[in-house]
C-alpha cells in the first residue's frame, strides 16, 4: 500500500486517508445499523426458517454470500442437522433436512470443533471437503460461525459462495458482524427451540387427552366429576344409567337430584372422608331416575382435580341386576333350607316311630310269650282229656281254640325272633336245609292240596350242612311258603328249589301267585309293611314275615331278594354264604 501511495502530495495522501476513513466508518455504520435491524427481528421469530429469511437479504447484500444455513449439534456434536438451508431462489429453501454423523466426516468434524468462526476459502482445494458434493453444489468459500449461548455451542450459523461468485473471504470487519449476529441467532434458535418443544409438549399432551378423552367416552362404565356435587363432566355411559338423553342437558345441575333418599346418609358420610382419604372403597348406592325409575349402582369414588380445580370422580356400574338375581337366590335358597329342614324334621320323627316300633315290639313279645304258653298249656291238658273226657263239641271248641292259640303263639314266636335276631347271642348249630325245607314242604302240602296249588320241591343231592340257627331257618323257610301258599290263587304252583352257588346255599321260593309291583319290592321286606288295606284284609297276617325272612338271612350274613312279576308269580331267593 505504501508503495502505490509514493506519489501523492501530503493533502492528497490525507484526503484518501481521510475517505479510507470515512469509508470505514460508513461500513461500521452499516454494519451496526443492520446488526441493530436484525437483532429487532430475530426478537419476532420463532422458526428455524423465518431466522434464516430474516438474515438472508443482509448477509448477500453485505458480505456477497449467496447461500445461508443453520446446523444444529445433537449428542455432544457426534450429529447433527441442518434445520433450514435458504438461498436467492425459493427452490433453495429446503426444510427437514436428515440427521447427519459428525463423526467420520472431514469437514463437519471440523465446523463441530472450531470454537471460533471457520472460514474454508476454496471448498475445492480444502482437504477436508466432500469433493463430491462440492462439484455437486459447486461450493466455493464456506464460512461457518459458532452459536454460543452462554458456555453451550448450538451449532453454527453458515453461509458460502457457490460457482462463479467465486471466493468471498470475509474482512475482520464482516467478522466481528458475523460473531455479534451469531449471537442473537442463537437467541433466536434456543427461542425458537423452546417453543417447538413446547410446542410438542402440547400436542402430545392434546393427543393423550384425547386418547383418554375417548377411553372415557367409550368407557362401558359410568363416569362422572363433580365440583361440590355440581356435574361437571358425564360420559355416555353415565347418561344411560341416569336415563337422560345427553350430557349437555345436565351440566350445571346438582347430582343430588338422583341419588335415591336411602342412599343420603351414606352419600353425606362418604363424602366427608374424602378429602382425608382421597379415594373411597366400592360402595353400594340407589339412584332415582327421572322417569322414576330406580337402580342400584355400585361406585368408587375419588378426590381428583379436574380443569385444574379440586373435584370428585365417581365410577358408577349398574348393578340392579345382580342384586335382583341375589335377592332371588336367596329367596330359593331360604325355600330348599326350608324344605331340607322338614324333610329333616320328617325323617327324625320317622326314626322315632320306628325307634319306639321296635322298643314296643320287644317288650310286648316277651310279656305276651309267658301268658301264652301257660294258656296253651291249659287248652292242651284239657284237649288232651287228661282232667276229664270231653264231648264232642267240646272237642271240637278246644281244637278251635288250639288252632288259634297256635296262631297266635306263632305270631308271638315271630315278633321275639324279630326281637332278638338283630342281637349275635343267637343259638348256633350245624343245620341240614335238605331235611329241614323236606320236612316243612312236607307240612305244607296238606295246606296246599286245600287250596288246590301244586307244591314240590327241586334239591340238589348232597348239599353240605351250614352253621346257622335251626328254628330261625325253619321260620324263614315257614313264612316264605306260607306267603307263596297265600298269595297263589287255585291252580298255581310253588316250587320250593334249594342248590349250592359260589359261595353257598341258595333257597328259592317260585309260586305262580299275583307277583309284587316293582316299586313294593324294597318295601315288603319292612316290618308292617303290606302291600295295600284291601290285600291285607283279603291275605291276613301282620306284615312281619317279609322283615323276619330278612333278618334271618342277615343274621346268618346272606342276603334275601324277589323278581317278580304282577300276576305272574314271584321269586324269593334267599343266599346263605357257607
Ligand atoms: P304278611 O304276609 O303278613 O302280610 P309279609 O312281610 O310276609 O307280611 O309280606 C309283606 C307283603 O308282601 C304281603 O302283604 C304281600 O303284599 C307281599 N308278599 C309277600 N309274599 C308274596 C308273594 N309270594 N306273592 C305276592 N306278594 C307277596
Amino acid at each position: 500500500m505504501n508503495g502505490e501511495n509514493e506519489g501523492l502530495s501530503h493533502s492528497e495522501e490525507q484526503l484518501r486517508k481521510l475517505r479510507e476513513k470515512v469509508t470505514v466508518l460508513e461500513t461500521l455504520d452499516q454494519y451496526r445499523q443492520s446488526l441493530l435491524r436484525l437483532a429487532g427481528e430475530l426478537q419476532k421469530v420463532h422458526t428455524y426458517q423465518d431466522i434464516t429469511k430474516v438474515i438472508q437479504p443482509e448477509i448477500l447484500n453485505l458480505l456477497g454470500y449467496q447461500m445461508i444455513w443453520l446446523f444444529l449439534f445433537y449428542e455432544d456434536r457426534k450429529a447433527g442437522v441442518f434445520v433450514t438451508v435458504r438461498g436467492t431462489l425459493a427452490d433453495q429453501v429446503m426444510e427437514t433436512l436428515p440427521r447427519l454423523e459428525i463423526v467420520g466426516d472431514p469437514y463437519l468434524e471440523a465446523v463441530a470443533a472450531a470454537t471460533d468462526i471457520l472460514v474454508i476459502e476454496d471448498a475445492r482445494t480444502d482437504p477436508r471437503t466432500n469433493k463430491e458434493i462440492v462439484a455437486q453444489l459447486q461450493n466455493r468459500t464456506l464460512v461457518n460461525v459458532p452459536l454460543w449461548l452462554v458456555d453451550e455451542r448450538l451449532g453454527v450459523f453458515g453461509m458460502g459462495s457457490f460457482g462463479d461468485e467465486g471466493i468471498i473471504i470475509p474482512t475482520p470487519g464482516q467478522i466481528e458482524y458475523l460473531k455479534t449476529l451469531a449471537y442473537h441467532v442463537a437467541v433466536a434458535v434456543e427461542r425458537t427451540q423452546f417453543i417447538m418443544q413446547r410446542q410438542e409438549q402440547a400436542r402430545a399432551l392434546q393427543e393423550s387427552e384425547e386418547r383418554y378423552r375417548l377411553l372415557v367416552e367409550q368407557a362401558p362404565v359410568a363416569i362422572a366429576v363433580y365440583y361440590g356435587d355440581m356435574i361437571a363432566y358425564l360420559n355416555p355411559a353415565g347418561c344411560e344409567l341416569l336415563g337422560v338423553p345427553d350430557a349437555a342437558a345436565i351440566l350445571g345441575t346438582s347430582m343430588m337430584q338422583y341419588i335415591h333418599p336411602d342412599s343420603l346418609p351414606l352419600l353425606q358420610e362418604r363424602q366427608r372422608r374424602l378429602p382425608q382419604e382421597g379415594r373411597l372403597e366400592p360402595a353400594e348406592e340407589k339412584i332415582i331416575r327421572p322417569d322414576g325409575e330406580t337402580r342400584d349402582i355400585e361406585v368408587i369414588t375419588s378426590a381428583i382435580r379436574y380443569k385444574d380445580k379440586p373435584a370428585v370422580m365417581v365410577i358408577a356400574q349398574d348393578i340392579t341386576q345382580r342384586k335382583q338375581m341375589a335377592a332371588e337366590n336367596a329367596r330359593l335358597y331360604a325355600a330348599e333350607q326350608e324344605r331340607a329342614e322338614a324333610l329333616l324334621a320328617a325323617l327324625a320323627r320317622q326314626q322315632e316311630l320306628d325307634r319306639l316300633k321296635d322298643e314296643f315290639l320287644q317288650n310286648s313279645s316277651h310279656e305276651l310269650r309267658t301268658p301264652l304258653t301257660v294258656a296253651m298249656g291249659y287248652v292242651d291238658m284239657v284237649a288232651d282229656e287228661n282232667v276229664g273226657e270231653l264231648q264232642a263239641t267240646q272237642r271240637m271248641m278246644l281244637k278251635s281254640a288250639q288252632s288259634r292259640l297256635y296262631d297266635l303263639y306263632q305270631i308271638v314266636m315271630g315278633l321275639t325272633t324279630l326281637a332278638v335276631s338283630g342281637g349275635n347271642s343267637v343259638y348256633r348249630d350245624q343245620v341240614h336245609l335238605t331235611a329241614l325245607v323236606q320236612d316243612i314242604v312236607q307240612d305244607f302240602q296238606a295246606l296246599a292240596a286245600q287250596n288246590d296249588l301244586t307244591l314240590h320241591t327241586n334239591i340238589e343231592p348232597d348239599l353240605p350242612p351250614l352253621s346257622g340257627n335251626p328254628i330261625h331257618l325253619g321260620q324263614l323257610v315257614d313264612n316264605l311258603l306260607s306267603n307263596a301258599v297265600k298269595f297263589t290263587p287255585k291252580g298255581g304252583t310253588i316250587t320250593v328249589r334249594l342248590f349250592t352257588s359260589e359261595t353257598g346255599l341258595v333257597l328259592e321260593v317260585i309260586d305262580t301267585g299275583i307277583g309284587v309291583a316293582p316299586e313294593q319290592m324294597e318295601r315288603i321286606f319292612e316290618r308292617f309293611y303290606q302291600v295295600d288295606g284291601s290285600a291285607t284284609r283279603r291275605y291276613g297276617g301282620a306284615g312281619l314275615g317279609l322283615a323276619l325272612v330278612k333278618e334271618i338271612a342277615e343274621a346268618h350274613r346272606g342276603r334275601v331278594s324277589v323278581t317278580s312279576a304282577i300276576s305272574q308269580g314271584s321269586t324269593f331267593r334267599v343266599e346263605i354264604p357257607l
